[in-house]
């Protein structure tokens, strides 16, 4: 199964990538945490990213491009992979394109998790009380300022993604605001369509 997962910040991606992971058993590829282990070992690429990281903007493309490129050269990506976060913007996705085909691999399914954006700052303000609730670190993003940028971001970056796959006829739906457990018995469907499709 290789899948895209789109939708903003808060939207659930996270969350419901942990679950497609245990139902494929492909692995979740999500650039954020990939940065974040870059920024917490301090390497060269993490000391790039960390400011743009905190005050909620976008990493450089050729950055992330770069690190899913080496990522799907795992082993454990043969079974597939779930993106999340990843293409983030209209290059990206033009890029994954390049590094599938070079692999002679396609995309499954785009999902898209659309999501009241009302609803997304109450889902980060719930998300840091959670955490600290449970002794964690809240990441340094998760503040209202760097919240607004993480949103405008999507909007100017991310969005145009949804209407790239659109245009391509690859991109479902999925209604975010749904309980956890109906958007992921809606992703499941959305899959045994994608799937039934593709081998139509
Ligand atoms: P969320 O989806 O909750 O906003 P992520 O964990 O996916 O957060 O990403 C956190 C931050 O990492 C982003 O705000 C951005 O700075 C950086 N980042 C993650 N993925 C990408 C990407 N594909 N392109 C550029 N920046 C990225």
């Amino acid at each position: 199964m290789r899948l895209v997962l789109l939708g903003p910040p808060g939207a659930g991606k996270g969350t419901q990538a942990a679950r497609l992971v245990r139902k494929h058993g492909a692995p979740q590829l999500s650039t954020g945490d990939m940065l974040r282990a870059a920024v917490a070992a301090k390497t060269p690429l993490g000391l790039k990213a960390k400011a743009l990281m905190d005050a909620g903007s976008l990493v450089p493309d050729d950055l992330v491009i770069g690190l899913i490129d080496e990522r799907l050269n795992s082993p454990d990506c043969a079974r597939g992979f779930i993106l999340d976060g990843f293409p983030r913007t209209v290059a990206q996705a033009e890029a994954l394109q390049e590094l599938l085909d070079r692999r002679g691999l396609s995309l499954d399914a785009v999902l898209e998790l659309a999501v009241d954006e009302g609803a997304l700052v109450d889902r980060m303000r719930k998300r840091v009380d959670e955490t600290l609730a449970a002794g964690g670190a809240v990441r340094a993003d998760d503040n209202p300022e760097s919240f607004k940028t993480r949103l405008e971001a999507y909007r100017a970056q991310t969005a145009p993604v949804s209407a790239h796959y659109a245009g391509r006829r690859q991109l479902t739906k999925i209604d975010g605001m749904a309980p956890i457990d109906e958007v992921t018995a809606a992703i499941d469907r959305a899959l045994v369509d994608a799937t039934v499709s593709r081998d139509e």
